[in-house]
């Protein structure tokens, strides 16, 4: 499940540094090292899968609250307005194989890349 050498799962069990916002049994909210926009937020569930492909090993209950804390999140902060996006693979821009979410909101600086 949690893969020794994946960086967020070091930062979910707390071996690298992270400015954490929110967090939820199984989830973690920090601020993206490398900012896209205005408020540049990761999502990250603690379970390790490597990609959005793979989104099927999560149970429907997992899915649902992974959903439920990525509106959570963007709430705690302040954004009624953003935007959601996943990229899944190399050829896409995935660069951390490790399934995550993008929050982006306020003045938009391109594709987290
Ligand atoms: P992706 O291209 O979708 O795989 O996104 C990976 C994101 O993780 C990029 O926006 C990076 O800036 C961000 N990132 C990489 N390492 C860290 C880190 N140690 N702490 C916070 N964000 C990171
Ligand atoms: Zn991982």
């Amino acid at each position: 499940m949690s893969q020794p050498d994946c960086i967020f799962c070091k930062i979910y069990r707390g071996e690298l540094p992270a400015t954490v916002v929110n967090r939820a049994e199984g989830f973690l909210a920090i601020e993206d090292i490398n900012p896209k926009a205005d408020v540049h937020v990761l999502v990250i569930p603690e379970r390790h899968i490597d990609t959005f492909g793979d989104i099927g090993e999560l149970s429907e209950g997992e899915a649902k609250r992974m959903l439920d804390f990525v509106a959570e999140t963007a709430k705690a902060a302040d954004l009624d307005e953003y935007r959601l996006m996943i990229f899944c693979g190399a050829g896409a821009g995935q660069t951390v194989f490790h399934l995550h979410w993008h929050i982006l909101g306020g003045r938009f600086r391109g594709l987290p890349k």
